[in-house]
């Protein structure tokens, strides 16, 4: 063929970081056949859907079986059931999203990757490290994001730029993955009055917000003024254990506008074109998960990830190593110890203590020396990992 393709993919670095985590953990299983490795690099959840979302499924599927009741394309933005729910979840928290302003999807990480179809030339911020969907995909349509670096010194929540620029597109992700920071009120206020000065737009990022337990916001919408600058994506897979059934949203509020033109409007315009619906079935499974038999449900399953993080983090804790996360989140962020970088400790962990987890430089520069432990493994898994971590 000599057709052109997209150049940009040229731009984007190779992210080998998972396939040289499986290679490095295969050498050592070939040498040490016998050793009992223990994951806690993955971010995927391992509990079961919750009863609710089940029983839905079930009968939403037996309904597909019979004439009288079988649907064929759902509505390219989510049954009206579907976006009553998500709107109620969003009074529940004291904001106010109508049902119409919710676009229901098959995640949020289509979502993320699928909003630059819909921006023209901006300025891009992304805080630095962080989930690496926003840089990517802005990468692949030839724009390129200014990274805004999170440390140690500033716990990873980096404030907006102190000099005032031109508008632009700011990703967040609170709380963070991989960081499991959190923003604040204050913090994301800061954010929000920044977007609002300069005329940018938030797209901020609420996966993992059904891991909160502080006083922090669940929601961007908590923060005035945030439905005239911000979109908010959000997900049924950390919350309700979603990630191999697949439903999430974007809420657009219609007061999101630039230049004149509704924000809402060019997204529904994109996904009557380019996408059909989420199924049936799993649109009657994510309304059995907020039902309030649903909530109990659900949140049964954070609270044993979440007792896995404190295990994890008073660990750390006791031992005086710097970490974030490990609260409101199912990520712990430590830094490694005696100035190693990320896949030094990897190699540490994996050959003497026989656990994998997940070098900080495969989320962007700031993580180099830093590294993810996850929540979502087993209680007995973690508490054999902390029980070996507490001889390093
Ligand atoms: N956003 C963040 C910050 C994530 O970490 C992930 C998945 O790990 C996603 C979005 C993707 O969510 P979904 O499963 O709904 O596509």
């Amino acid at each position: 063929m000599r057709i052109n393709i997209n150049e940009n993919f040229g731009k984007i670095k190779q992210n080998y970081l998972f396939s040289d985590i499986a290679a490095r953990v295969n050498a050592y299983k070939e040498k040490n056949p016998e050793a009992d490795i223990i994951r806690l690099g993955i971010g995927d959840v391992t509990l079961p859907l919750p009863a609710p979302s089940v029983r839905a499924m079930e009968a939403a599927s037996k309904e597909m079986g019979v004439k009288d009741t079988f649907r064929g394309y759902p509505p390219e933005y989510g049954y009206d059931f579907l976006r009553e729910a998500i709107s109620r979840h969003y009074a529940s928290l004291g904001t106010d999203i109508k049902p119409s302003e919710v676009f229901v999807s098959d995640g949020a990480k289509s979502d993320l990757g699928n909003l630059v179809d819909i921006m023209g030339d901006n300025e891009i911020i992304i805080p630095d490290p962080v989930y690496p969907v926003y840089v990517d995909s802005n990468l692949m349509c030839g724009r390129k994001a200014t990274l805004v670096p999170g440390s140690a010194d500033n716990g990873f929540l980096p404030m907006p730029p102190g000099k005032k620029g031109d508008p632009a597109v700011i990703y967040i992700c609170s709380p963070n993955n991989p960081t499991g920071a959190v923003y604040g009120f204050d913090g994301l206020k800061a954010w929000v009055d920044y977007a609002l000065e300069t005329g940018s737009l938030i797209i901020f990022d609420a996966a993992y917000e059904a891991f909160i337990t502080e006083d922090v916001p669940h929601t961007i919408y908590q923060i005035p003024c945030a439905d005239t600058c911000a979109i908010e994506v959000s997900s049924f897979s950390k919350f309700a254990g979603f990630t191999g059934t697949r439903c999430g949203w974007t809420v657009i509020p219609d007061g999101l506008e630039s230049n004149g033109t509704k924000i809402a409007a060019l997204w529904a315009r994109r996904q009557a074109t380019k996408f059909n619906g989420v199924s049936y079935p799993v649109q009657r499974a994510a309304e059995a998960a907020l039902t309030e038999e649903g909530v109990k449900a659900c949140m049964e399953n954070i609270a044993y990830y979440r007792k896995n993080a404190s295990m994890l983090s008073e660990l750390l804790k006791s031992n005086g190593i710097f970490f974030t996360g490990g609260v409101n989140s199912p990520y712990v962020w430590l830094k490694c110890p005696n100035g190693m970088s990320g896949w030094e400790f990897f190699d540490l962990l994996l050959e003497k203590y026989g656990i994998v987890g997940t070098p900080g430089e495969g989320f962007g520069e700031a993580g180099s020396g830093f590294f993810r432990l996850t929540a979502f493994g087993s209680a007995e898994a973690t508490a054999e990992a902390c029980r070996r971590l507490s001889a390093l």
